[in-house]
């Protein structure tokens, strides 16, 4: 056996590309499609493995008025960034007790509250910050996840407008989130539109006067006009990535890819016929072959479910991951070609020079290309184009 050149010609092992060009353009053609409905972008997890601060910043660029996030320390971030004017909303939703509401009603987040001990923590947080908070009521109107139940929504509106008299909130928003809208026709889509309108209507019959009422997720801001009501909230559109093959493909929706993924060969070497190749030997080299070294494994995200079936490209060829992919490297069977160490290795990206996309990682490894995409570490360097 033996190497064909000894030295990387590449600068970086490897490295998730990020066209923000790209993704202004999603945002773009996100809007477009939901004519009226105020644009929340959505950038939890990193903005999907993109890289949060970046792309909030593209995301308003291209006319985003909020950003959305999961966790109350991703919002902070958000909001202490000097690129994210202060105009844009910023809104979280995943509490746990004992989180810093506090911080939270000082940089003016809006605060999602799903039950009675949220609502508790807020106002004691308001109280001490002498300033109301920005909360919006979710309603859990058949996900099943997190959000008020219709039986205990009377007495959450009715305890947020106790609170609200007393200057200690302000009850921005009515939200809820679907389970299904990636399955088209699916029923639960009609009879969940149909619940949060009614425990709208009755806030509102209440008192409660919001800003936004929203429920869109990509799915329904792609296919659900009747769903937009004031605001979206797309996430994995907007980075270009189809929320399920049932739906279509980014091209249907006018949507490109953001992120490309790819390494430069670490080692390029001749091996004879029934060499078994990485851990378990369950790849076994058909004849004599070369086999390429792609320095990414599952510490870097890349899944290992996907081992012995997802697609790279190599030198204008697609190639199979032969055998299991490792914690920092997997082997592609290259056929007898020799390409130099540092040739590049593309894992997937928009797919218009022929290279494999996120939704065939996916199906590779038995997964959704939200997850393909998010799962990215921070080991590989985001370089911004
Ligand atoms: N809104 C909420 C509450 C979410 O949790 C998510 C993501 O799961 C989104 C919006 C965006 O969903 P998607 O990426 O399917 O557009």
């Amino acid at each position: 056996m033996s190497e064909t050149a000894s030295r990387p010609t590449a600068p970086l092992r490897a490295r998730a590309e990020i066209d923000l060009a790209a993704l202004r353009a999603n945002v773009r053609t996100l809007r477009a499609r939901t004519p009226g409905a105020a644009f929340m972008a959505v950038v939890k997890a990193d903005a999907y493995g993109h890289g949060a601060l970046p792309c909030a910043r593209a995301a308003i660029e291209a006319g985003a008025g909020w950003v959305g996030t999961a966790t109350p320390e991703e919002a902070l971030a958000v909001r202490a960034d000097a690129g994210v004017p202060a105009d844009v909303r910023v809104m979280c939703w995943l509490w746990t007790p004992g989180g810093p509401w506090r911080e939270a009603i000082d940089a003016d987040i809006d605060i999602s509250v799903s039950g009675m001990w949220a609502l508790r923590e807020l106002t004691d947080a308001a109280r001490t910050a002498a300033r109301p908070a920005r909360v919006q009521l979710k309603a859990d109107t058949g996900l099943g996840r997190n959000g008020c139940q219709p039986d205990d929504w009377p007495e959450l509106v009715a305890e947020a407008l106790r609170a609200q008299a007393e200057g200690l909130l302000t009850v921005t928003g009515l939200w809820s989130h679907f389970a299904c809208a990636d399955e088209p026709g699916h029923p639960s889509i009609a009879a969940q539109l149909a619940l949060f309108r009614e425990m709208v209507a009755y806030a509102e019959q209440q008192g409660v006067r919001p800003e936004v009422r929203h429920i869109a997720n990509s799915p329904a801001a792609l296919t659900l006009p009747e769903s937009h009501f004031d605001l979206v909230r797309p996430g994995i559109a907007m980075y270009g990535v189809s929320p399920s093959p049932e739906l279509g493909t980014p091209a249907d929706f006018g949507l490109r890819p953001v992120m490309t993924l790819s390494a430069s060969l670490a080692l390029v070497k001749h091996v004879p016929g029934g060499h078994g190749v990485s851990y378990g030997h369950h790849y076994v080299t058909p004849g004599e072959t070369t086999l390429g070294l792609v320095p990414l494994g599952y510490g870097d995200g890349v899944p290992r479910h996907a081992s012995g079936t997802a697609p790279v490209l190599v030198d204008g060829k697609w190639r199979t991951v032969a055998g299991r992919i490792a914690m920092d490297q997997f082997v592609v069977d290259l056929g007898g070609d020799e390409p130099e160490p540092g040739a590049e290795a593309v894992l997937f990206g928009p797919g218009d020079r022929g290279e494999p996309t996120a939704e065939d990682w996916a199906q590779a490894a038995g997964t959704i290309a939200y997850e393909i995409v998010t799962r990215i570490g921070s080991r590989v360097p985001r370089v911004y184009l």
